[in-house]
């Protein structure tokens, strides 16, 4: 590239020359607006793609002109003049031809007063509106017809409050002459486009994409469909993919203990304890574990499995093996609720073959957590159960090899960094991703825990490969036997009476019901309130029935832990009829008496939660039934996006059909919500359309990263800068 002229970078003559300071300049306020947008290299400013374009290259004469549309206009100044009704402003008219046009300004300058002098002839770019007294532009862009036009369109950028285009648009054409966009994927790993050319360069890419030629397709670089942008696309992914690939690689030099459940042990014991059969997806998943548990590499691994899977009992298994190894298991669960209601089971299989369980929660008294504290640091409890605190600073394990985290997607993107960090042995040098050791042989004793993850909320494949490239996949895809499909139902509000039937009804014949009001998230109080007033209402309402009193239970997120568990264990024995709650039963709560969930206002709801919510009945041999009341509040009908989740629910009781529509009415940014994707790590590709480059990413990863390791190096540092830690999440 040429050197600019010297004339343009010496200080303009008059002006003293800028004093050479020792200290660094102070940032100006544009500098500071642009590092908020994260537009720091010329490699962030070049990536900073354009919204959309305008078309500043032709003139449209005024007699061509439609009324509406956006147009460029040449034509010379008549007239210009201050307006003071009904406000101040500037009025210009301008004649093109035969035909004139009003320009109207409601903020102008003296600059401006300069440039439309009457006489002058000048480019205005606006929409035009054709009206009684002739064509008029409101606060077109206007600019003197005397520079020659631009042969590109011109890029719009995102950009906040004080930073103007101009000064965005200057800034990123600079960063694409010195940027540095040398090629660092091998032309031979390179994919085809879709219509089977070769790829475009990044750099003929990038300035394809900020500025195109006026001729292009403006739906192909609306659709991202265009050349230029599926080669950023298959860049991004990349990047992605070599993250996570790095970091796998990273973690297999890592030591684990391999565990191998001897015969007659305590998991032969707790299998032939069980009450139920191994359903043959169980059987499976419990293989795939038992395989990784067996390696000297840590196990990082994802059980997914729809509600009532029956994912409990294959970590009561995975825990047996761990214990049999002589080493200590963790399960974490997101809440406290959660954690009691969930490993209930799995303790109450455990703990009669002998094993010494310790609880961890947050509102545990001071004395009762020393005492298991005690017990997990001395070795002597096997299995640590709890939330959160389970990672804590304080919490020393003697010799954990397993962590298990049930509804791993409740967890944050950050905790669940914590929790590796955490993993790591106390007091054992944390050196082990990456510097120094090389190739982990030089890792002597250090040893990490496996981790196994588990979640109900199924996610589709190319999710699963985009999100989780660094983890092992198990599924379970069948339900254990015996199960009666639920029945779901759509009923408007406004039928709530029939709704009160059919609880009755359920109640006359011994069965429990589950009655959910919406997690109102704007106020808490507001929805305490709600949920408050519907226990009451349908207390009257069943009290009318006459006979024996029906016990109606109240469970809220804002209720001390204690009150809740009280409230559950009621429910869970029996003894309570109905339980009305806000969204904490979502996961983890298994009463198989309960045969009807009734949601009010399920139009609120996501379609995976109100998936979830379903899923707390029909688990026990009675037909079960889901009512989803829905309002229409004032509207005369559903919005489009409530109706397409609540059509779902009626048609597929299928937790992968479900997250497959899911995906499709959100799209994964918000499918995975923002904690999860760790902020939209995903900028140009979308995995619901780009499952193509994808594939191509995951295949091309490994071959360059074994090739060219600093290729890859300068690929994932220019597209993940500093996030790429977050991709290890
Ligand atoms: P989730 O996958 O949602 O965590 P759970 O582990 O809570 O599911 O299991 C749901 C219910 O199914 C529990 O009552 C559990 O004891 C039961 N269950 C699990 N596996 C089987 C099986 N193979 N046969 C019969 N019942 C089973
Ligand atoms: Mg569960």
């Amino acid at each position: 590239m040429p050197a600019p002229p010297a004339a343009k970078s010496s200080p303009k003559p008059g002006k003293p020359a800028a004093q050479a300071s020792a200290k660094a300049p102070a940032k100006s306020p544009m500098v500071r607006a642009m590092e908020k947008l994260g537009l720091r290299r010329d490699i962030d400013l070049a990536l900073h793609l354009p919204l959309r374009y305008e078309d500043e290259t032709r003139i449209t004469p005024l007699a061509r002109a439609r009324d509406g549309t956006t147009v460029q206009i040449k034509a010379t100044v008549v007239s210009s003049d201050v307006s003071f009704r009904p406000r101040r402003q500037l009025l210009v008219v301008v004649r093109d031809g035969e035909e004139t046009c009003t320009l109207r300004f409601f903020n102008f300058y003296p600059s401006m007063h300069k440039l439309m002098a009457v006489g002058h002839t000048i480019r205005a770019r606006g929409e035009v509106r054709g009206g009684f007294l002739g064509w008029t532009m409101v606060h077109p862009s206007v600019s003197a017809a005397g520079a020659p036009l631009p042969n590109a369109l011109t890029p719009v950028y995102p950009t906040s409050a004080g930073l103007p285009q101009a000064y965005l648009r200057k800034a990123v054409a600079g960063a694409l002459e010195r940027v540095d966009l040398t090629e660092t994927v091998a032309p031979e790993l390179l994919p085809r486009t879709h219509d089977g050319q070769p790829m475009w360069t990044l750099r003929a890419a990038l300035q394809f994409l900020h500025h195109p030629r006026p001729d292009v397709s403006l739906d192909t670089l609306e659709d991202h469909s265009h050349p230029a942008w599926q080669r950023l696309k298959a860049e991004e992914l990349l990047a992605q993919q070599l993250s996570q690939l790095e970091s796998r690689r990273a973690r297999d030099r890592l030591r684990a203990p391999a565990l191998r459940a001897p015969e007659g042990g305590l998991h032969d014991r707790l299998l032939a304890t069980l009450p139920f059969v191994l359903t043959d997806a169980q059987a499976r998943v419990c293989r795939e574990i038992a395989a990784d548990l067996g390696q000297p590499v840590p196990m990082h691994r994802l059980l997914q499995g729809d509600v009532g899977s029956g994912k409990t009992v294959v970590a009561a298994l995975a825990a047996a093996i761990c214990i049999d190894g002589g080493y200590q298991c963790a399960l974490m669960a997101p809440t406290e609720i959660l954690a009691e209601q969930h490993f209930r089971k799995l303790i109450g299989w455990l703990e009669p073959l002998g094993i010494t369980t310790a609880w961890l929660t947050g509102s545990q008294k001071a004395k009762e957590r020393r005492d298991m504290l005690a017990l997990i640091a001395s070795g002597e409890a096997a299995l640590v159960i709890g939330t959160h605190a389970v990672i804590q600073d304080k919490v020393v394990f003697d010799r954990l090899a397993l962590a298990i985290i049930d509804e791993q997607h409740r967890f944050g993107v950050a905790q669940r960094l914590a929790l590796r960090g955490k993993m790591r042995p106390q007091g054992a040098a944390r050196d082990g991703h990456g510097h120094g050791h090389g190739h982990g042989d030089g890792n002597g004793d250090t040893q990490e825990p496996h981790l196994l993850m588990m979640s109900a909320t199924p996610i589709p494949r190319t999710l699963a490969m985009g999100y989780y490239a660094d983890l092992d996949v198990s599924t379970i895809d069948s339900l254990p036997p015996g199960r009666t499909p639920i029945v779901t139902k759509l009923v408007n509000e406004a039928r709530r009476d029939e709704v009160v039937a059919r609880i009755r009804d359920q109640l006359a014949q011994g069965r429990q019901v589950y009655w959910v009001c919406p997690l109102i998230e704007e106020s808490e109080a507001l929805d305490l309130a709600n949920a408050t007033e519907t226990h009451a209402a349908l207390g009257a309402a069943l009290a009318d029935a006459g006979g024996e009193p029906i016990e109606i239970g109240l469970l809220h997120s804002r209720m001390p832990v204690a009150e809740k568990k009280a409230v559950m264990d009621r429910f869970i024995s029996g003894r309570m009829g109905v339980l009305v709650s806000t969204t904490v039963i979502e996961v983890g709560v298994d009463v198989p008496n309960a045969s009807l969930m009734v949601v009010e206002h399920a139009e609120r709801f996501g379609l995976s939660q109100l998936h979830q919510l379903r899923g707390r009945v029909g688990r026990g041999a009675a037909a079960s039934a889901c009512v989803l009341m829905y309002s229409t509040g004032d509207a005369p009908r559903l919005g489009e996006t409530a109706r397409a989740r609540l059509k779902a629910m009626a048609e597929t009781a299928d937790g992968f059909e479900i997250a497959r529509r899911d995906l499709e009415i959100r799209g994964p940014g918000e499918f995975l919500g923002a904690r999860q994707s760790g902020a939209a790590l995903l900028r140009f590709a979308d995995l619901a359309t780009d499952a193509a480059l994808l594939e191509w990413a995951r295949d091309a990863a490994p071959r360059l990263l074994d090739r060219h390791p600093e290729l890859a190096r300068q690929h994932v540092a220019r597209w993940l800068g500093g996030k790429a830690e977050f991709l290890k999440a």
